[in-house]
């Protein structure tokens, strides 16, 4: 049965990636942004974060914290190829894009994004952490769930390790945010379609704004409250009043611009 199951899921995922749409690419941004190194990884690669433009409304984008979301790279380097070329409507700003905080997989899942290990899909960092059960919040210890399926309903522990921020990158993150006084925080996943909010007004206004431009769920606090996720991003935003937004889009085999582009710039104007 497990067998008929799994060739079910590779004839579908093949069929996903032959009506993929091709020109969804990679842009290139090499030379079009300034890159600040935040930190080194576990493997001591480096951590980078571009930066566009300077002035005083910050806001931070950060993808790929789970390896397995390898094509939320993609959305951020439109991101920042969109904000370089628009950047005379948004002098306001100062965006801040880290486009791949897991970046210790980085190589092999560029090579191989289409993952072919059933539905166990991989997540974690070299250290075997999940990176967003990793945040220094006061509830720490060293396990807890993540949910999948359909509403959430399955979950299964995760690893968190010994200490709170004890894995590089989310330490390397944490301490930017601080460094820079950033106090907006998107965070890019997938493919569960959802938009989950933290306690400031902005998030609230923001989630609800982005969930009517993407049609992605609108999560409630209560919701979220009953799948027992801990030392979060979320969480620590919340103890250090810090507008979180994260995002679940629509799929894992693409960027999802053309659906979350409209939201991401329509947010903007509530900050
Ligand atoms: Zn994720």
């Amino acid at each position: 049965m497990k067998k008929i199951l799994k060739n079910i899921w590779k004839i579908k995922r093949f069929i996903i990636w032959f009506f993929l749409d091709k020109t969804d690419k990679l842009i290139d941004i090499s030379k079009i942004s300034e890159k600040i190194l935040v930190g080194k990884s576990i493997k001591w690669k480096d951590l980078n974060c571009f930066k566009i433009w300077n002035w005083n409304k910050k806001v931070l984008y950060v993808s790929w914290i789970h390896w397995n979301e390898v094509w939320t790279v993609k959305l951020a380097h439109k991101l920042i190829n969109f904000f370089n070329t628009n950047i005379s409507k948004y002098i306001d700003y100062t965006f801040f894009i880290i486009s791949c905080l897991n970046i210790d997989w980085y190589d092999k899942a560029i090579k191989n994004p289409d993952y072919f290990n059933w539905w166990k899909v991989w997540r974690f960092n070299s250290n075997e952490v999940d990176l967003n059960r990793n945040f220094p919040t006061k509830t720490f210890t060293q396990k807890s769930i993540r949910s999948f399926w359909k509403n959430y309903s399955q979950n299964v522990e995760v690893f968190c390790w010994k200490e709170w921020n004890s894995e590089t990158e989310t330490k390397a993150l944490t301490e930017f945010i601080k460094s820079s006084d950033i106090k907006i925080l998107f965070v890019f996943h997938n493919a569960w379609k959802d938009v989950l909010w933290n306690s400031t007004e902005l998030s609230q206004k923001i989630s609800k704004l982005y969930s009517e431009k993407t049609w992605f769920k609108l999560l409630t606090q209560d919701y979220w409250k009953t799948l027992k996720q801990t030392w979060t991003a979320k969480e620590w935003c919340d103890e250090n009043d810090i507008t979180y937004l994260e995002i679940e889009w629509t799929t894992r085999y693409w960027s999802d611009w053309n659906i979350q582009k409209n939201a991401i710039i329509e947010s903007l104007k509530l900050i």
